[in-house]
Order: C-alpha cells, then sequence, then structure tokens
C-alpha cells in the first residue's frame, strides 16, 4: 500500500473555501442551535446549495466529483465548527448515497443519487433496531413477499436525519433464519410512502442539532426497484457504507481535536495564574504536545484511509478480498483512534479551560457533549476491536 499523500491545489482551493463558508455560515448559528435543540434547516439548506451533499458523489449524478478526499477535508473543516452539522452531512453521504453509488442501477441513481447530490433530498440510513445494536446482523424488521413485491414491517430507531430525510436506505430482514448471511437486504423507502410513520425522536446529550428518530413501517410496499444491490446481500451493503462513514468520522473528529487544541493554545495564553499565564506551566505544555501529537497521526491516518479508498473506486465487484479487508480494517482503526483521541483532547481542552470550560454554551462544553457519541456509533469501538483483532489474528499485520 502506498504510504505518500500531499493535496492537490484543487483540493487546497476547495478546503479554503469550505472553511471560509462555514465559519461565516454555519458557526454564528450553532450557539443557538445547540441551546434550541432544532435541526438547522436554514444551514443546512445553504450547505445543499454549495454542493456539500454531493461532494464525493461523481459529476455525472450531479456531485461535486472530489471523492473521499475531498469530502474528509469538508468534514475535517465542519468538525471545527459544529459536530452536528458533520453528522447531518455524514448520515446523507456516507450512509446514504454510497449504498446508491456503489450498488445502485442507473435508473436508482438517476432516481434518488442525483437529487441527493444536488441537495434537493436528504438521505438517512437506519440498520438499528430495539433488539440488534452491535449485533447488527440480527435484523427484525421483515420483508415479506407479495409477488414480485415486498411488505416491509418493523421498528427501526436512533437514526439520523430520519425525522427530515426524504428517503432512507433501510436494512430489512427478507430471511431471518438466514440473519447477515443471505438474509438481509436493502431497501430504499420515500418517507411519504403509506404505512411509513417517525415515532420518538431522542432527547440526546449532545449533537443538538441532528434528530435520532424511530421508524415505524407498517406494510411499506417495495417493488424491485426499490432493492439496492442483491437480495441477501444488504449486510455487505451496510458494511460498506460503514466503511466510508468511519473514515469520514475520523476527518470530523480530526476536526474538533483542532479546534480544542486551538482553543486550549488560545486561553492558556490568555489565562494567568500564579503571575505568569498558565501556557508556561509545563503541566499545561505537555497537554498542549500531546494534543499536536494526536491531530498530527490522526491527520495522516485519516487521509491515507481516504486516499486508499479512492483508489479502490466504487464498483464493489472489482476489490479483491485482500483489498476488501485491508479497507475495512484500516476504517475500523481510524474510528476507533480519531473518536477516543477526540474525547481525549476534547477533555483535555476543557481541564486548561479550567472552571470556565464547565460552563454551558461555551464551544469547548458544547464539543465535550458532542464527542462522546462517536466511540458508540457507526459500531461502537468494542466492535471496532474485535473488527481489528479478528483480521490480525487470521492475516497478520
Ligand atoms: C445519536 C445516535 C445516532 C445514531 N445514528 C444511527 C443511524 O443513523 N443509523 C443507524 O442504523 N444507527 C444509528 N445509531 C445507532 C448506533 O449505531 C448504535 O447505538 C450502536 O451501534 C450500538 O448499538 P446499541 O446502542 O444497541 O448498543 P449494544 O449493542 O447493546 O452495546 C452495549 C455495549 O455492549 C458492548 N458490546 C456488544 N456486543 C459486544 C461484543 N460482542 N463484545 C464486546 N462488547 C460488546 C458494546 O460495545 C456496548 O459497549 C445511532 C445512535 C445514536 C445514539
Amino acid at each position: 500500500m502506498p504510504f505518500e499523500f500531499s493535496l492537490s491545489p484543487d483540493q487546497e482551493a476547495f478546503r479554503d473555501a469550505a472553511r471560509a463558508f462555514l465559519q461565516k455560515e454555519v458557526a454564528p448559528i450553532v450557539p443557538e442551535m445547540d441551546e434550541k435543540e432544532e435541526f438547522p434547516k436554514a444551514t443546512v439548506r445553504r450547505m445543499q446549495e454549495e454542493g456539500y451533499f454531493g461532494i464525493s458523489v461523481p459529476e455525472e449524478y450531479g456531485g461535486l466529483g472530489l471523492g473521499k478526499v475531498g469530502y474528509c477535508l469538508f468534514l475535517e473543516e465542519v468538525g471545527k465548527v459544529d459536530a452536528s452539522h458533520g453528522v447531518i452531512v455524514g448520515a446523507h453521504t456516507s450512509l446514504g448515497t454510497t449504498p446508491l453509488l456503489y450498488y445502485g442501477t442507473e435508473e436508482q441513481k438517476r432516481r434518488w443519487l442525483v437529487p441527493a447530490a444536488k441537495g434537493e433530498k436528504l438521505l438517512a440510513f437506519s440498520l438499528t433496531e430495539p433488539g440488534s445494536g452491535s449485533d447488527s446482523g440480527a435484523v427484525h424488521t421483515v420483508a415479506e413477499k407479495e409477488g414480485d413485491h415486498w411488505r416491509i414491517t418493523g421498528n427501526k430507531i436512533y437514526v439520523s436525519n430520519g425525522r427530515e430525510a426524504d428517503a432512507i436506505v433501510l436494512m430489512v430482514a427478507t430471511d431471518v433464519k438466514l440473519g447477515p448471511n443471505g438474509g438481509v437486504t436493502a431497501f430504499l423507502i420515500d418517507t411519504n410512502q403509506a404505512g411509513f410513520a417517525i415515532g420518538r425522536c431522542e432527547k440526546k446529550m449532545g449533537l443538538h442539532g441532528t434528530s435520532t428518530a424511530e421508524l415505524i413501517l407498517d406494510h411499506v410496499e417495495a417493488g424491485p426497484d426499490r432493492v439496492l444491490g442483491e437480495v441477501g446481500k444488504g449486510f455487505h451493503v451496510a458494511m460498506t457504507a460503514l466503511d466510508v462513514g468511519r473514515v469520514s468520522l475520523g476527518a470530523a473528529s480530526l476536526g474538533g481535536i483542532e479546534a480544542a487544541t486551538q482553543e486550549a493554545v488560545h486561553f492558556s495564553k490568555n489565562r494567568t495564574q500564579f503571575g505568569l499565564p498558565i501556557s508556561e506551566y509545563e503541566a499545561i505544555q505537555f497537554k498542549l504536545a500531546d494534543m499536536a501529537m494526536k491531530a498530527h497521526a490522526l491527520r495522516f491516518m485519516v487521509y491515507h484511509a481516504a486516499a486508499h479508498q479512492d483508489r479502490m473506486g466504487t464498483d464493489p465487484k472489482q476489490w479483491g478480498r485482500l483489498e476488501r479487508a485491508d479497507k475495512t480494517r484500516e476504517a475500523a482503526i481510524v474510528k476507533c483512534l480519531a473518536s477516543e483521541w477526540a474525547s481525549e483532547v476534547i477533555d483535555e481542552s476543557l481541564q486548561i479551560h479550567g472552571g470556565s470550560g464547565y460552563i454551558r454554551g461555551t464551544p469547548i462544553e458544547r464539543a465535550y457533549r458532542d464527542a462522546r457519541i462517536s466511540e458508540i456509533f457507526e459500531g461502537t469501538n468494542e466492535i471496532q476491536r474485535l473488527v481489528i483483532s479478528r483480521d490480525l489474528l487470521t492475516r497478520g499485520l
């Protein structure tokens, strides 16, 4: 696997424009969004207008065609400003557009991917159920066959963008007995279909701008045109989307680490105790050094993994077994380390802020609440360690 990596002038220009846009248009609304616990409709609309909901989608399908590297550059910048916006973009892009781009038919791409990439439709992804979290193949929402159609019935929970989405990539059991090995199928459901309803929307510790919704499906009709990929192969579709999501979660965490580090540097230079700025004390300097080390290492890991996914392309049929295994292990490593480092760095930055870091409404207090979920969603870090260790025990380092 090649290790060299650098950004092109075009990629740098894209990142700089995105940074300016986010600082100007998104950053100012975040404190109120967090306090009111509202989905940030107006800024999401602006991001859609700018094409930021189709960064990694090829231009022929309405996207910006900037691949996973471009997408991660954007999420890193979003992560500096607000985690909620990052989750809204991520649930739509990594988890919503990836299944369509990688597994959709030409007709499905024209019908759902193009409007999603252009920002005309919002997507979500639904795997988790009350009885099926880490054991994500144990899906109990069922699709019963009626002629060449299915009727989908069941309950899904914790769906990011679930309340606002126009269409949802839904993992459903077409054969409960087979579980993930042939029994799960990916469907695409429009949220205005008969039999579809939104249930409870969770109140959360953080990510106050996102919805985390229950979906209730009561005999929702799905024809063959609603199946993404092959019947019974939905678990592969879900895991492919999650590999993309785990690397992009790493990019958003990197942005969070960078912002928390900058805030710690700024605060420590400006807070005087015992006659000196606290940045003059070694105990503080060592914390700052640890933050810089984590940001530095993570930057390489995220863009190495994103560039690897770009090189692999978007046709899973072209991937060899080893290439696929490398990608999955790498995504798990990035997700696990990025989320834990983000929690650690933000915690240390809050500590450097002293009591002021604990005051409701400060950026570091919000970041602390927002960061914790990254160790849990897109597969808990225990599950990432299982993925990594199983592959290590099979193939070695
Ligand atoms: C804010 C938010 C947004 C989310 N967004 C989405 C979304 O958009 N779409 C979606 O489908 N899901 C979403 N989820 C669900 C999320 O992915 C799950 O919560 C997560 O995968 C964990 O599942 P669980 O909550 O059922 O925990 P459980 O699986 O019940 O796990 C409980 C604990 O047991 C541990 N554990 C379980 N099995 C093992 C094992 N074999 N070995 C060691 N430890 C184990 C876990 O690591 C965890 O610590 C979201 C969740 C939240 C809170």
